[in-house]
């Protein structure tokens, strides 16, 4: 039995007082006995006080990226053994914004997740097609060398205890999400190429579905059997809209 889970992936927004705000509002609705877990990765520089408020609650503390090198002289970056000193259980590595945006290579992805590894910290690995790669039909074929990628560094026992989010990039924060249909499709692929390695930890291994996901779609895109939760963006900075994508695991 894979447990859902939900992670809110704040990305670039937030202040002291917004954060504050938006963890008193999920605090005081998340049920007690919930039964999906739930983490909300902001910020580096608000980690610390998140995880003072997040103290003795059922929500875990997740950052939004680290650094492949353990420790050293690498200005502006921040060490997997730092994230787990301030309170991190998770780390998202591989997000489309950082392969895009900052030029992560699938090699620099797999060092990020090995340097999370190495210091008991889940990561959520991220993997996803372009609408350009899906109109070509590559999809399968970029999700899997993305994947393969870091299993061919970190063998397949480490995906044991990682969490894999699929996240069209063409459905990323463009409020067009991929269809439960579609979703699935890629998920079993996914879970298909862990599986090729090692049945029992495709079999246990949870993969999140991310893009556009909000409270009136969470439910139909959750129901499919290979997705076992949702990384959110934008909908995960509102507590109401979050609470509800939360109950609908
Ligand atoms: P979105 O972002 O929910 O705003 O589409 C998801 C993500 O990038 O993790």
């Amino acid at each position: 039995m894979r447990r859902p889970f939900i992670a809110g992936n704040w990305k670039m927004h937030g202040s002291r007082t917004e954060n504050a705000e938006l963890i008193e509002g999920l605090l005081l609705g998340m049920p007690a006995e919930a039964s999906v877990e739930v983490a909300v990765c902001p910020p580096f520089v608000y980690l610390w006080e998140a995880a003072r408020l997040l103290k003795s609650s059922s929500i875990a503390l997740g950052a939004q990226s680290t650094c492949a090198e353990a420790v050293g002289a690498f200005t502006g970056e921040v060490s997997a053994a730092m994230l787990k000193d301030v309170g991190c259980q998770y780390v998202i590595v591989g997000h489309s914004e950082r392969r895009a945006l900052y030029k992560e290579d699938d090699a620099l992805v797999a060092r990020k997740f090995l340097a999370a590894r190495a210091q008991d910290l889940t990561p959520i690995l991220c993997v996803g097609e372009t609408l350009e790669e899906r109109e070509q039909g590559l999809t399968d074929q970029v999700v899997s060398r993305q994947l393969n990628a870091v299993l061919d560094v970190a063998g397949v026992a480490a995906m044991g205890t990682a969490v894999i989010a699929y996240e069209p990039v063409w459905a990323i924060g463009t409020g067009k999400n991929a269809t439960p249909q579609q979703a699935q499709e890629v998920h079993a692929h996914i879970r298909a190429e862990v599986g090729a390695r090692d049945a029992n930890i495709a079999a246990g291994v949870r993969i999140l579905y991310g893009g556009s996901v909000k409270a009136a779609n969470a439910r139909e895109i959750f129901s499919m059997p290979d997705v076992d939760g949702g990384l959110i963006g934008g909908a995960s900075l509102a507590a109401d809209e979050f609470l509800k994508i939360c109950a609908a695991a």
